[in-house]
């Protein structure tokens, strides 16, 4: 099995020292480049399977980074944010962005953050044509429109349908206010959020049929949703 290569962009040594170590130790591969002209070039001429990228670097902001290589290729990127306000993440996941991490941060989490993004590199490899989508017991059916959590098929109104396809269709991303209400109503005014919130709850009412069923949909508060890879 190949391994999955890992780039590091970070121009804090011991960080980066950190990150490389624990993916040293968990069978990664990886390369490093302390500011973003080398992370675009490395990008561009190694094609990692997933970057990491810290979003303030010496040359330029993490987010312009994003805004490059997202030109030209699709591949996860996981934010590392040393800052506490929650606006510089939105913008890199709402420049496409994958993922997101705050400084400082555990090895676990790290590792988790790892797995998450390479399921969602798994489902991107192989190409995800199918028009049912399964994750846990739930089961989406795109082409007639239907879901079902096991055995119970699902009534749900078309925002909430529609709401439950972008989730499904990103699964494993985490997703903003902005990026869902703009897919939804294609506005995202402060009413659209509070209208997500309310969506969003009734929708997750209907997805819990199995209480012992890990939850599938992750708040990440002030920040956005995202549907978890459970299987
Ligand atoms: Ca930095």
């Amino acid at each position: 099995m190949t391994k999955t290569v890992i780039l590091v962009v970070e121009d804090d040594a011991p960080v980066r020292n950190l990150i490389t170590t624990t993916l040293d130790a968990h069978d990664y591969k990886y390369l490093v480049a302390a500011n973003g002209r080398t992370a675009i070039m490395e990008t561009s001429s190694h094609n990692p399977d997933i970057i990491l990228l810290d979003l303030g670097l010496p040359d330029m902001d993490g987010v312009e980074v994003i805004r490059r290589i997202r030109t030209w290729s699709n591949v996860p990127i996981i934010v590392i944010s040393a800052r506490s306000e929650s606006t510089d993440k939105i913008e890199a996941l709402d420049t496409g962005a994958d993922d997101y991490l705050t400084k400082p941060f555990s090895v676990e989490e790290l590792l988790a953050r790892l797995r998450v993004t390479r399921r969602r590199l798994a489902v991107m490899q192989t190409g995800n044509a199918s028009p049912v989508f399964m994750n846990g017991s739930l089961k989406l059916d795109y082409a007639a429109g239907r879901v079902w959590m096991g055995e119970n098929e699902l009534h749900l109104t078309p925002i909430e349908y529609k709401l439950l396809c972008i989730l499904s269709q990103n699964v494993g991303k985490v997703l903003t206010h902005t990026y869902i209400t703009q897919k939804i109503w294609g506005s995202s005014w402060e009413n659209d959020v509070a209208s997500l919130r309310v969506f969003m709850a009734t929708l997750r009412k209907k997805l819990t049929v199995d209480p012992d069923m890990p939850t599938l949909i992750q708040t990440h508060i002030g920040v956005g949703y995202q549907m978890l890879r459970v299987d």
